[in-house]
């Protein structure tokens, strides 16, 4: 089954990864719309963090198919899936420390194709206006001259979340992108996601209820590698399936 259905960004079926016979995922399906922000919630250990190394090509599947806008990634490099439209965040910051937020910001701009004299200055320009434009988008137009290293923790996630956005993907993952933030940085964050799904569909990994309910469009309960339960925030937190599983706890 491999055909796109333009209802869905990202079709995901059957998806399955063993490790040494241990199914960290198994036989996982689920579907994103666009615009959509899919929160992805569960126990330690359920296989959250695994779903997206699967789907961004870092870990390989053992069977099942993920399909993003009718191409099959599975069968995909890591970079390529980056050029389809895939960015994925991780749990830990990784921006340059030593950089600007602008020199972290640039180093990120897609690399077009050999580009000439004076076009060089026109390419500066869109590249400048384009920097700006994400620092404002994640909060820290006032810090483009400020070294990475001097970010608070919570900024430092969001110029990494500025980072994938300036690459322009159409589905972006993001896991735990709260942890460690103050309430403030929440509810900021969740601000920022709700005006990046203008534009693109996003999943993310969180364990932060309240931020759930600020930010997600459906919930996907994950519990031993499968689906336990999935809908509305207000569904899955009133499926008694998922109160005694992990809500409960
Ligand atoms: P979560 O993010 O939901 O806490 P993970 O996806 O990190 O869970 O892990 C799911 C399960 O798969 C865990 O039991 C973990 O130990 C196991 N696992 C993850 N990656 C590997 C790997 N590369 N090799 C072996 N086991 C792994
Ligand atoms: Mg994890």
């Amino acid at each position: 089954m491999n055909v796109h259905n333009p209802n869905f960004l990202l079709m995901v079926e059957g998806l399955t990864v063993s490790f040494d016979g241990f199914k960290a995922v198994n036989d996982l399906s689920f579907y994103v719309e666009p615009n959509e922000c899919r929160v992805i919630i569960g126990p330690n250990g359920a296989g959250k963090t695994t779903v997206l190394d699967l789907i961004c090509g870092r870990t390989k599947a053992t069977s099942g198919s993920v399909n993003f806008k009718g191409r099959e990634l599975l069968s995909m490099r890591e970079d390529q899936i980056v050029h389809a439209g895939v960015g994925r965040k991780f749990q830990t910051p990784s921006v340059y420390e030593d950089l600007t937020v602008f020199e972290n910001l640039e180093l990120s701009y897609p690399k077009g194709h050999s580009v000439f004299g004076a076009l060089t200055f026109r390419r500066d320009d869109k590249v400048k206006t384009r920097i700006k434009e994400i620092a404002e988008t994640i909060f820290l137009e006032d810090l483009l001259n400020d070294k990475a290293a001097y970010l608070s923790h919570g900024q430092k996630q969001w110029l990494e979340i500025g980072m994938l956005l300036i690459q322009d993907p159409e589905l972006l993952m993001l896991d735990e992108p709260v942890a460690g933030m103050s309430v403030a940085e929440r509810k900021k964050t969740a601000e920022l996601l709700n005006r990046i799904i203008q534009d693109r569909s996003v999943i993310v990994i969180e364990h932060d209820m309240g931020f759930v309910a600020d930010i997600a469009t459906r919930v996907t309960v994950l519990h031993q590698g499968k689906t336990l339960s999935e809908g509305s925030m207000e569904r899955v937190q009133n499926d008694p399936k998922v109160i005694e599983v992990y809500l409960g706890h």
